[in-house]
């Protein structure tokens, strides 16, 4: 993890060109922003690096997947299946567009089993959403493919896995698009903000109109035209300084992700002392962005036997079974759809009818999984002294 660790002067002088002209609008201003646009430049960017030709900046990684859920025409009356294992945001997203999360089992590659995305597609699936959790590849191949074979857009939720790759080309350029977050914890931040990439031109000019309001964009694309509008949308602009500081961010991607593979190498060797240690399914282990580190223990007992020795030795890991945030059987709230709408919705109709339901043991195998998984955060930069106290505490865990 992440950017905070290594914002510098190089974010500080890029900040600087907006503050020096006073303008923080990314559109209009013509004469006053003396040809600086960032918001712009970011997104062309950004874009080149993952090997695209179009990016959209938005306010954050979830507004990232709503506006693409809204180019793609999904809403009332669809379902859009993604993993069990993800952030909550990517089915807020979902619901918040008007349609219907339906969850798979997550594999040993952490991320969406095409096997069970199969099954759980129905005549009403509008848009498939793998998810690259904690820097590392979904079989995005194999699920594309599928989804293909049905005629569904597939969009990846690459939240957590900006700059990692499968045979050298980026995740979020094998879908329809993909998207991004650079909030405060991700690999590169803005502070807030989030991207989408394709290279579907019209998918683009769509969110592009559709994140401002539905501004024509059409006389000078990505950029304010002849105040015309095709339809109705909303605001998810990303500001200047935002833009100003993703510059300087993605400058330093790759030095990042390779700082992340050394330490990550280093961990890996320690824990491969426990007993009956599994490590994380890669599906291209030199394109995994290395922000985190996985391993499974062989069973759910042997794990807390585990952690608990790592946590007296001052290396405590995160077991995803106890978070409530990123997995499917602690999210009480969707489970008991719990909603601020007086009607109910989405869960229930205007007058209370029952619209889904959530069964808590929808997803066996990934319980199963989970409850044998534990997590590092990678950090770009640790010290020799925290690296040996880690690998101290890895060795002790060898021992129960
Ligand atoms: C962080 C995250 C998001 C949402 O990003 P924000 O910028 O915080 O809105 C979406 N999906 C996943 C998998 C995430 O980790």
């Amino acid at each position: 993890m992440p950017g905070f660790e290594i914002f510098g002067e190089e974010e500080k002088k890029e900040i600087l060109d907006v503050l020096d002209t006073g303008v923080l609008f990314r559109y209009e201003f013509g004469a006053q922003r003396k040809g600086v646009y960032k918001v712009q430049e970011f997104e062309k960017q950004f874009a080149a690096y993952c090997g695209t030709s179009y990016g959209q900046a938005v306010t954050s990684g979830t507004a990232a997947l709503k506006v693409a859920l809204a180019a793609l025409g999904v809403g009332p009356g669809d379902e859009v299946i993604t993993q069990g294992f993800t952030f909550v945001a990517t089915w807020e997203a979902i619901l918040d567009v008007g349609a219907i999360p339906v969850f798979t089992e997550v594999d040993a590659t952490l991320n969406m089993d095409p096997v069970d995305l199969e099954k759980k597609i129905t005549a009403k699936t509008r848009c498939v959403i793998p998810v690259h959790m904690l820097g590392a590849q979904a079989r995005i191949q194999e699920i594309v493919a599928i989804a293909k074979r049905h005629g569904i857009p597939v969009l990846e939720d690459t939240a957590q896995a900006a700059g990692a790759r499968i045979n050298g080309q980026h995740l979020g350029t094998f879908g329809t698009c993909g998207t991004f977050s650079f909030d405060s914890v991700k690999t590169m931040t803005t502070g807030e903000g989030g991207m989408v990439i394709t290279a579907d031109e019209q998918l683009w000019r769509t969110m592009s109109e559709y994140h401002d309001h539905g501004h024509d964009h059409v006389v000078n694309p990505g950029a304010r035209g002849g105040e015309g509008r095709r339809f109705i949308g909303f605001n998810y602009r990303m500001m200047e300084l935002q833009g100003a500081i993703g510059l300087a961010q993605l400058a330093k991607l790759d030095f990042m992700i390779e700082a992340q593979k050394k330490t990550k190498a280093a961990l890996k060797e320690a824990a491969s002392a426990i007993p009956g240690v599994q490590f994380r399914e890669l599906v291209d282990e030199a394109g995994d962005s290395a922000t985190f580190f996985c391993f499974f223990l062989d069973s759910s007992e042997h794990c807390l036997r585990v952690n608990k020795v790592l946590t007296a030795n001052k290396a405590g890991a995160i077991n995803f079974g106890e978070n409530s945030w990123h997995f499917y059987p602690r999210w009480e709230h969707l489970l008991a759809g719990a909603t601020v709408t007086r009607s109910g919705w989405p869960f229930q109709e205007p007058g209370g009818k029952r619209r889904v339901v959530y069964d808590p043991e929808l997803l066996p195998a990934s319980a199963e999984l989970i409850s044998r998984t534990l997590v590092y955060q990678v950090p770009v930069k640790m010290s020799e002294e925290r690296l040996a106290e880690m690998r101290m505490a890895l060795s002790q865990a060898a021992k129960v």
